[in-house]
């Protein structure tokens, strides 16, 4: 099957029951048993439930990888990706992340002994060099990263950090599986915040991790039914649900972000437009090598720092602020003060997180009513 078929069926037959053509939504918090421990496969909600297998499956296909697992949120995934590490494990990071997964290895830094050592992961030398520097357990990456979106060669990182024992994780919810299978250039796990592209309607909270192993899977899968941070049945459904769609939601998204970016590319009060489908954007190269599409993001450095970002937010008016991406509607956010607030200042301005940034999430209404928005907003600062 091709990816956009795999979307709607693999793992996905009717119900074998009723011939209902989607999963039903199973809820029921647990399973009757015929004797002790006979069971049709299912013995209690946090362990498994029919409809989460379906989606589980239905992830582990489109990203290629042995394991699917759901979470109730991206970093219910990560904090239970974190927990296969032992004490005092050293993990190698890209030094662009979401600000939630910064304040959750720091927060493992200072509370259980994890060293966390962050590089500009656009260099796959400086990764190399701190793989030199000690041994390590992950290399953890995004790409593209939020909300700069720069890259990482993950073929070339996995090749070196297979050199020794380090596994390789891709946060891929920017590119979703759409535009980007980091399995299938050599990475061990891809993590997902479910709750934007995959779920694409901004009415769920979710997360995943998809392993590209058996063995890895199940340690992962047991660590899922330890630490419990499963996603309800209902919420599996609509991930399922924003599944179907993926493809031709990512190609619009694409479609008005390159308009976008475009149209803002040059404007006398834009310093800086980063979209990797931009021949401007330094890693063009990677991003056509790596990715089947660029993603829907864009972020822009406004030229008059934070008041002209402030103007730009006011003037926006089919864009609306608010935190999150991924969804059919346009979003907008402020990095420095709304999502990456919790990076402190002098850290978030060294990776070019400035005041001026300003990053959108451009949905899928008519890509030229996104660009008449933007143009507005510019012209109003
Ligand atoms: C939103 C996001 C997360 C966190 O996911 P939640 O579902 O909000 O917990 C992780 N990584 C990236 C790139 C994100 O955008």
């Amino acid at each position: 099957m091709r990816f956009d078929t795999k979307l709607i069926h693999a793992a996905q037959p009717p119900d074998p029951l009723t011939g209902a053509v989607n999963v039903p939504v199973y809820l029921s918090s647990t399973f009757a048993q015929s004797a002790p421990n006979r069971h049709k496969g299912f013995v209690y909600g946090r362990s498994g439930n029919p409809t989460r297998a379906v989606l589980e499956s239905a992830l582990a296909a489109i990203e290629g990888g042995a394991t699917g697992l759901a979470f109730s949120s991206g970093l219910g995934a990560l904090a239970t990706l974190l927990e296969h590490f032992p004490s005092g494990a050293r993990i190698v990071a890209g030094e662009d992340l979401y600000g939630g997964t910064w304040r959750l290895f720091e927060h493992h830094r200072r509370q259980f002994g994890l060293t966390v050592d962050y590089v500009d992961a656009r260099s796959t030398e400086r990764i190399a060099a701190a793989l030199d520097a000690g041994p390590a357990q992950m290399v953890y990456l995004e790409s593209p990263t939020n909300p700069l979106l720069t890259l990482a060669d993950i073929g070339a990182v996995a090749r070196r950090a297979h050199r020794g024992d380090a596994l390789v994780a891709v946060d891929n919810t920017f590119a979703s599986p759409a535009f980007q299978r980091p399995l299938e250039l050599g990475a061990d796990v891809v993590l997902h915040s479910t709750t934007k592209y995959l779920g694409g309607h901004s009415d769920i909270i979710g997360g995943a991790l998809i392993a590209r192993t058996a063995p890895f899977g199940e340690r992962l899968a047991w660590l899922q039914n330890a630490v419990g941070a499963v996603p309800s049945p209902f919420d599996c459904f609509l991930v399922l649900r924003g599944l179907h769609t993926l493809g031709v939601r990512m190609r619009a998204h694409a479609a008005s972000a390159l308009a976008v970016a475009r149209a803002l590319e040059g404007h006398r009060r834009v310093r800086r437009v980063y979209y990797p489908g931009l021949a401007s954007h330094p890693q063009h190269a990677l991003a056509r090598r790596q990715m089947d599409g660029f993603g829907g993001m864009v972020s822009i450095e406004l030229r008059d720092g934070g008041r002209g970002a402030r103007r730009f937010l006011r003037g926006l008016s089919v864009f609306t602020l608010a935190e999150s991406l991924g969804g059919v509607e346009s979003l907008v956010d402020h990095p420095a003060s709304m999502t990456h607030a919790s990076v402190p200042r002098a850290e978030r301005e060294a990776h070019g997180v400035t005041d001026g940034l300003v990053r959108l999430s451009c949905g899928i209404e008519d890509p030229a009513d996104l660009v008449d928005d933007v143009l507005r907003a510019v012209r109003g600062i």
